[in-house]
């Protein structure tokens, strides 16, 4: 039994608990085992309570231990079992409604006799829901859309929970004495914005297909499909899923190339291959004559295919195959190009750290600037800034560089509100103090795409304005893109010189990387944002700059790969270029 299987398991104990409405104490000792439990990393559980260290884990409580006892002893938990047993079979994707908390669904259960998602879009739409006393109309619309996109989305998740999710698969099917080397492929491979399942290609010492069951059989495995090939889904407690795919060393390349791209991509390259007289049977490359080609590693595929080496992150056949056809694809942005960040919130709005101390983490990322971007007075729900605290704030930057040792830099920007008319939130005098302005919609997400449209291009011809924010609205697996167009938007940013952003924040990752090759053409430069609410949130970039490759940007495409005095540059050329 390892530790991320047994903290599936508690995590639903915990959900199930929730729903049944058990005192929050209860809920927070599962909770809190099972982050012990991940935080064990990929011992062994049974090997940990044989020594004697299991009982004395930091978290783990009497009832908790006993659950993972039981987990040890049968890889099952008697617990879960009797709790699934007690509920409603569809009250568990209850929980993954956006909007919806255990609390009210436990109150829509007990006066509705919600028992399912279909029960739930039942009530919402006959009204029953409107009229609950908490509710309302409005929420019982809005539980309408989450309805929707839980249909839509079904169990995917965000990048950063996938990307984490596949981490631990990846030490778990590593530590197999029988696994050569394994490496994560699919969709975490290709970076997409959500995640549906983890794809592990590994390479095996002696029979794939033994190695293979051996991982169906582990502990804490819920159900198991294709178990009799060398290829199983083997699906966790929680719902997680691993496609593993066990292959020789010398089918390896080809095996991890098959799983990475999208399927249309991999038809495609194979299509290629073909009229060159090479014929991809399983995992193996043939000749004409049925000879087995060796094929080294997915750069040699690709060069059998006529191409050059395709990046994983565009593998979508959205025109990267022609583009490899021409000639050596760019050298995409990475990490190391970053020099810092221009999207970063403190405490003087909506942020958990001050300026200090978000300088401090970005330069420990060997940034070299941090750009400080708090809200703007409109936005009041997000502690946005009154005139007085912005020039505060500007005087408590002014000390901080004016100490700085090593050059590193804090510059003064601002998240400003692009407001119903399309106009900045602050004046124009206010806006001067500024020396770059992110512009973003917050509010009234509900305009026709005309009207949308139409505040966001005035808001583009605003010389102040150096960078559009988050430019469609859209938060993963919750909300849509507001209606707006996004060529229009995209053709006048070029052609104003306004910078747009490729939102890093993993709910947002917006602009959409679909959209990079337009924005391409009209000759934009792009800022990634972390959009930071504290020191961690810098981590985002990295997020970032995987969308960024997505989309097939290089260095020299992308605004905070440039120095501090490089980007000074570009928004002043800005703001005197249509003063002009
Ligand atoms: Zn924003
Ligand atoms: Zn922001």
């Amino acid at each position: 039994m390892d530790p991320r299987s047994a903290a599936h398991v508690l995590t639903q104990i915990a959900a199930h608990l929730e729903l049944r409405g058990e005192s929050s104490f209860k809920i927070r000792a599962y909770e809190q085992a099972a982050r012990a439990l991940t935080a064990l990393g990929t011992v062994d559980l049974a090997a940990l309570d044989v020594a004697g260290s299991l009982a004395s884990t930091r978290g783990l409580g009497p009832a908790t231990l006993s659950v993972v006892r039981d987990l040890i002893a049968t890889g099952e938990s008697r617990y879960l079992e009797q709790l699934r047993a007690d509920s409603a079979p569809g009250l568990l994707a209850l929980l993954r409604i956006p909007g919806l908390a255990a609390a009210k669904i436990h109150r829509l259960r007990a006066e509705l006799g919600v028992e399912s998602v279909d029960d739930l879009e039942a009530v919402a739409r006959d009204g029953r829901l409107g009229k609950l006393k908490g509710f309302g109309p409005k929420t019982a619309e809005k539980i309408l859309r989450g309805i929707e996109f839980h249909r839509t989305s079904g169990t995917r998740v965000l990048y950063h929970h996938g990307e984490a999710t596949a981490a631990a698969f990846l030490a778990m099917v590593r530590a197999h004495p029988d696994i050569l080397s394994a490496e994560v492929a699919g969709s975490v491979r290709r970076h997409t914005e959500t995640i549906g399942d983890t794809d592990i290609v590994a390479s095996c010492l002696g029979n794939p297909l033994a190695v293979a069951t051996s991982f169906t059989r582990v502990g804490g495995v819920r159900t198991v499909e294709h178990g009799d090939t060398a290829s199983p889904s083997i699906t966790f407690p929680d719902g997680a899923r691993l496609d593993l795919h066990c292959v020789t060393p010398s089918e390896f390349a080809v095996a991890l190339w098959r799983a990475t791209g999208s399927p249309s991509h991999v038809a495609e390259v194979a299509s290629r291959l073909a009229a060159r007289g090479f014929t991809v049977a399983g995992d193996s490359l043939r000749e004409a004559d049925d000879a087995t080609v060796s094929v080294p590693d997915e750069a040699a595929l690709y060069q059998r295919a006529g191409l050059s080496f395709i990046p994983p992150e565009m593998r979508e056949a959205q025109g990267e195959i022609e583009r490899a056809a021409r000639g050596p694809m760019p050298d995409l942005l990475h990490s190391g190009h970053i020099r810092g960040a221009l999207h970063c919130h403190s405490t003087w709005s909506d942020g958990k750290a001050g300026i200090a101390e978000m300088a401090e983490a970005a330069r420990a990322r060997g940034w070299r600037y941090i750009g400080i971007t708090d809200h703007s007075q409109a936005a009041f729900y997000a502690g946005g800034l009154s005139r007085d605290q912005v020039l505060m704030q500007h005087d408590e930057i002014d000390a901080l560089n004016d100490s700085a040792r090593d050059g590193f830099r804090i510059l003064k920007g601002v998240e400003a509100d692009i407001l119903a008319d399309g106009s900045l939130d602050y004046d124009a005098a206010l806006l001067d103090r500024f020396e770059y302005v992110v512009g973003s919609v917050h509010s009234r997400f509900a305009m026709d795409e005309r009207t949308m449209t139409e505040r966001v291009l005035r808001a583009l011809d605003d010389p102040h304005l150096t960078i559009l924010g988050h430019p469609t609205g859209r938060l993963l697996l919750t909300r849509n893109a507001y209606a707006i167009d996004m060529d229009a938007v995209l053709e006048k940013a070029g052609g104003t010189g306004v910078a747009v952003e490729i939102n890093a924040d993993p709910r947002r990752l917006d602009l959409d990387w679909r959209l990079i090759p337009t924005a391409k053409a009209h000759g934009i430069t792009f800022e990634i944002g972390p959009d930071a609410h504290s020191t961690q949130g810098l981590d985002n970039m990295r997020i970032g700059v995987g969308i960024a490759r997505k989309g097939g940007l290089a260095c020299d495409e992308v605004l905070n790969a440039r120095s501090a005095d490089d980007v000074l540059a570009f928004a002043r050329a800005r703001h005197t270029g249509r003063r002009r």
